[in-house]
């Protein structure tokens, strides 16, 4: 392994599956998948982050809309993804490290 490698493992492959999950593959080999109201829940932008500190959800289930859906995902540089959400929300950038960290904290929920 030559010189100058980043530390930490990258994200080698992306499946945006626009109505149910989204699932990382990692360059050791790591899997994870997402569920999309996981996502939009735990949106990390300002807005949403500053609803969930005042004990608000970042994002409710409404039953008499259509489900929750990406309309638009972008890949933002090689760090991480953005999506655009059927409910009109578009401003968190989803970072590869971060959902590292919240699928190791949350535990594997898929056979490896
Ligand atoms: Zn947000």
């Amino acid at each position: 392994v030559a010189g100058d490698s980043v530390d930490d493992t990258e994200v080698v492959d992306i499946e945006v599956d626009r109505t149910h999950h989204v699932r990382v593959v990692w360059s050791d080999g790591l899997a994870a998948s997402f569920a999309l109201e996981e996502l939009r829940k735990n949106c990390p932008c300002a807005e949403c982050r500053a609803r969930r500190e005042q004990g608000q959800p970042a994002w409710r289930a409404n039953l008499l809309a259509p489900p929750l859906a990406v309309t638009q995902a972008e890949l933002v540089g090689a760090w991480g993804i953005s999506f655009t959400w059927s409910d009109g929300h578009a401003t968190g950038i989803f970072a590869w490290d971060a959902l590292r960290r919240w699928h190791d904290e949350r535990g594997a929920d898929e056979p490896s």
